[in-house]
C-alpha cells in the first residue's frame, strides 16, 4: 500500500473539500488552486497512484471511474459548451499528488497546446 496522500485524508473526510458529485466509484470536489472557472478534481474510490494503473485495473473500476468523470461534467453544465479531462501521469507530467485523479476543467476557452 502506497503513503497517504491529501486526496486519501479528503476522500475519509479528515481534510475538508468542496464535494460536488459523489457514487459508488467516484469522489468529486472542486481544486483548491482553479485553473479555470470551472475545475474539479475525480477520485475512484479505490486508490490508485495514476492514470498508469488502469492498464491492470478491472474493467467495473475503468467504466465507473470514466463514467463518473462524464457524469461530473453533466452535473456541472459542462456538456453544452465543452471542456477538458486531464490525468497529469508522473513526473514529466508534473503529477503532483499520488492519488489518481482526473482534472475536469471548464467555463472559459482553453487553449492548446498545454504546455
Ligand atoms: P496534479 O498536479 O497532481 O495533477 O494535481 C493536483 C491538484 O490537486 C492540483 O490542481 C492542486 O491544486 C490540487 N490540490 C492539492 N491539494 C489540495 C487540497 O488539499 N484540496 C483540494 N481541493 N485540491 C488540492
Amino acid at each position: 500500500m502506497s503513503d497517504d496522500t491529501i486526496f486519501d485524508k479528503i476522500l475519509r473526510r479528515e481534510v475538508p473539500s468542496e464535494a460536488v458529485y459523489e457514487d459508488d466509484d467516484v469522489y468529486a470536489f472542486r481544486d483548491i488552486e482553479p485553473q479555470a472557472p470551472t475545475h474539479v478534481l475525480v477520485i475512484p474510490k479505490r486508490k490508485m497512484e495514476s492514470f498508469a494503473d488502469l492498464a491492470d485495473a478491472k474493467d467495473a473500476e475503468v467504466a465507473g471511474l470514466m463514467q463518473g468523470v462524464s457524469r461530473v461534467a453533466r452535473e456541472l453544465g459542462l456538456e453544452d459548451r465543452g471542456y477538458r479531462v486531464v490525468f497529469n501521469t508522473g513526473p514529466d507530467a508534473l503529477q503532483s499528488v499520488a492519488y489518481l485523479h482526473a482534472h475536469i476543467l471548464g467555463g472559459r476557452k482553453l487553449s492548446w497546446p498545454p504546455g
